[in-house]
């Protein structure tokens, strides 16, 4: 069945304003929402512009706003959407560079913040560092974040406010906290003690609902407080004592 794809347009160069385009395609029977863009390219506008690279959820590179629902358009398949009208829309809270295409730097600039690396002293073990299974168990949703800023995108707090460090890098940040490898000081949780931290997360949870990955990027946040606030009651009872 033919269908309407309206798609956002926006060139910096010579555009005054982001303006919808409509286009008529008849996508094959599965097709993702990526594969009908890439036919609307390749057969109708070679001009438009998204960005994509691995076709299966694990880049993290194609995420868009889809009839009003932010996710990858990969993973989004055309018929599950049950409409004869598609929009599609860049994603929000980022600076539009052109079409599709967003400029994702506050995104990797918060990511940057927290550090997103395991810091642990000493030397390797021959072995690898060993870790439990059930130490695993609480970090694992996070290792499964693809980095797609769909959050980032869905996030309220990160909307009104750019110092916000948003939900993906808090729960980063958590994860290596939970990770018994991790050796970094109590004090780089208190760095995002504050309202472009942990404390100004709205709790509304709209990070873990956009999740392509099933991370819950709001757990992690309320992780980071307890740790916080668990970090600050222990140094007022040892000055205490
Ligand atoms: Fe994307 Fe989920 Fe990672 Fe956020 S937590 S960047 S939505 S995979």
């Amino acid at each position: 069945m033919t269908l309407t794809f309206k798609i956002l347009r926006f060139d910096p160069v010579t555009d005054q304003q982001p303006h919808f385009q409509t286009y008529r395609h008849d996508p094959k029977p599965k097709d993702s929402v990526l594969e009908a863009l890439m036919d609307i390219r390749d057969q109708q506008d070679p001009s438009l512009s998204f960005r994509y690279s691995c076709r299966e959820a694990v880049c993290g590179s194609c995420g868009v706003v889809i009839n009003g629902q932010i996710g990858l358009s990969c993973r989004t398949q055309v018929d599950a959407l049950g409409s004869e009208v598609i929009v599609v829309e860049p994603l929000p809270n980022f600076v539009i560079q052109k079409d599709l295409i967003v400029d994702l730097e506050p995104f990797w600039e918060a990511y940057r913040r927290v550090e997103p690396f395991l810091q642990a002293s000493g030397d390797v073990p021959v072995k690898g560092h060993r870790v439990a299974e059930k130490d695993m168990e609480k970090v694992f949703q996070y290792i499964t974040c693809i980095l797609c800023a769909c959050c980032y995108s869905a996030c309220p707090v990160a909307t009104r406010d750019d110092r916000y460090i948003g939900p993906a890098a808090l729960a980063k940040l958590h994860r290596f906290v939970l990770d018994p490898r991790d050796e970094r000081p109590f004090s780089v949780a208190e760095k995002v003690d504050g309202p472009d931290g942990v404390w100004g997360c709205d709790t509304v949870f709209r990070c873990n609902d956009v999740c392509p990955k099933s991370v819950r990027p709001a757990d992690g946040i309320e992780g980071l407080r307890r740790t916080i606030i668990a970090g600050k009651m222990k140094r007022l009872f040892r000055r205490n004592v």
